[in-house]
């Protein structure tokens, strides 16, 4: 299972510039666990005193994409959310009256399921994402 420290460390290793920015980024990703937009984003590096304009944000994430160190989450509205790349690959429950969000692991096997599906329709599944609405446990 990959830590924060370990994405770190490997975006270092790669020869990349660890700037205060993506740093931050990466930091307050971990602290939160949970997918945050570019406006929680803003807010928590804010709270660390930092100020960066949200091009830099973007360009920063966009850069963390593509080294697979963020993946980018959709949770049935329209912004985007960004979370790190570490742990097991997971699902989402998602409160749609609070928004509060957590993370899930499946008990059943979905590669097998991608596995039938391209059987069955010759389509190859490249990735998919499922995330479960509903009520939390405090606002049920
Ligand atoms: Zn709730
Ligand atoms: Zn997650």
């Amino acid at each position: 299972m990959k830590q924060a420290k370990q994405l770190l460390g490997d975006l270092r290793k790669d020869g990349h510039k660890m700037t205060a920015i993506r740093r931050a980024i990466v930091e307050v990703l971990a602290e939160r666990g949970t997918p945050a937009t570019v406006q929680d984003l803003l807010a928590l590096l804010g709270d660390r005193g930092l100020r960066p304009n949200k091009t830099t944000v973007y360009r920063e994430l966009a850069f963390l994409k593509k080294k697979g160190s963020v993946d980018e989450v959709t949770l049935g509205d329209r912004a985007k959310r960004y979370e790190l790349r570490v742990g097991d690959h997971h699902h989402h429950l998602v409160c749609t009256v609070c928004g509060r969000v957590a993370d899930v692991h499946l008990d059943g096997d979905l590669d097998a399921t991608e596995k039938k599906l391209s059987v069955r329709t010759g389509f190859v599944v490249l990735s998919h994402a499922l995330e479960f609405f509903g009520l939390c446990s405090k606002c049920k």
